[in-house]
């Protein structure tokens, strides 16, 4: 799943207003990025295989320390943990650590979605997948709701800042099918497209919340 993950993002910002919409952004890919920084230092491994699935030509055969289960609690408890530790004296210390590991956590919830058996449960055995990028449309379709829906259930917690979140909606759905329709040709080039586009997404979260705080202030 690639746009789809930032559904939690946009959950979690209505769940815990206080939450800077970047942060979150950055919880709900914590596992991509580190996931795409792992296989460029040859930690995990993919391969290019034309006509993989229906959505993509990922090979994803090695990613235990990002993608599976048994890693995906980890991170997800580290950054709850984290988050703890970071806020002393926060009257909504337990509710922000809460969304932000469970954030963290969607990551692998909306992988098994769409990903083909590729999912380890515990290290790198026991790989499972419900495998919906094998139907291009329906796999696209989910990712743009899921957004859409998210986008929608966030605007009371969005202030002045509505029609900034609506255009940031349509330029993300613009992501995802401008990713679907050209995909690099290798590896590499794939985890490097990746986090330049989850900073970049991070950043342009980043300038909404400022732009539109300096408006409301
Ligand atoms: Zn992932």
């Amino acid at each position: 799943m690639f746009i789809g993950h930032y559904s939690a993002a946009f959950a979690a910002k209505r769940a815990a207003p206080s939450l800077p919409l970047p942060l979150l952004f950055v919880a709900c890919q914590i596992i991509d990025i580190f996931w795409g920084s792992f296989v460029l230092l040859g930690i995990e491994k993919l391969r290019i295989v034309p006509g993989f699935n229906a959505s993509n030509d990922l090979d994803l055969y090695y990613m235990p320390y990002t993608h599976s289960l048994s890693s995906a609690l980890v991170w997800s408890f580290g950054a709850a943990l984290l988050c703890w530790l970071a806020t002393p004296g926060s009257t909504a210390r337990l509710r922000t650590a809460i969304v932000i590991g469970v954030t963290v956590s969607s990551h692998w919830t909306l992988d098994l979605l769409v990903h083909v058996p590729d999912l380890p449960l515990w290290f790198d055995s026991m790989k499972v997948g419900l495998g919906w990028w094998n139907y291009r449309t329906f796999a696209l379709l989910l990712e743009l709701a899921l957004l859409w829906l998210a986008i929608a259930f966030c605007l009371p917690a969005a202030g002045a800042a509505r029609t900034k979140y609506l255009v940031f909606g349509a330029v993300m759905s613009g992501v995802q099918v401008f990713s679907l329709l050209h995909q690099p040709p290798e590896a590499a080039s794939v985890a490097q497209q990746l986090l330049m586009t989850y900073f970049a997404l991070s950043v342009a979260a980043w300038w909404i919340e400022r732009k539109s705080r300096a408006v409301s202030a």
